[in-house]
């Protein structure tokens, strides 16, 4: 099994719901996203997918999140934008985006901080 990484970030503000600490009050990350895809196959050049692709695709999905206040942003009007509903976010949304048959995003790791991340993964 072939395994690529691809990593890029974003900024948001956020304010956790239900949550007694720091945290309930409007702050912000630079969050680090880590996409992991795996596959069986190369193509005949040798790749698993082109890294420029796996890049523009995640772009396109952090995009929506970039400089945004995360509780006013679907699906976090109504769930929690935790580290953890946020990484299962991307990775929905890249599920759908990437329905290429010789990989699948198997992995999203999101770090709200160099020591704190949280991954959602199937
Ligand atoms: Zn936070």
């Amino acid at each position: 099994m072939f395994e690529l990484s691809i990593q890029d970030h974003f900024s948001a503000a956020h304010n956790l719901r239900n949550y007694k600490g720091k945290c309930e009050n409007l702050h912000g990350h630079n969050y680090r996203v880590q996409v992991f895809i795996r596959g069986e196959k190369l193509d005949k050049n040798g790749l698993l997918a082109d890294f420029v692709e796996l890049k523009k695709a995640l772009k396109k999905v952090l995009d929506k999140l970039d400089h945004q206040y995360l509780n006013e942003v679907p699906p976090f009007t109504k769930l929690n934008p935790t580290a953890e509903n946020i990484a299962k976010y991307i990775f929905e949304q890249l599920r759908y985006t990437l329905h290429v048959t010789r990989y699948t995003v198997s992995k999203v790791t999101v770090w709200e901080s160099d020591t704190s991340s949280a991954s959602y993964t199937e």
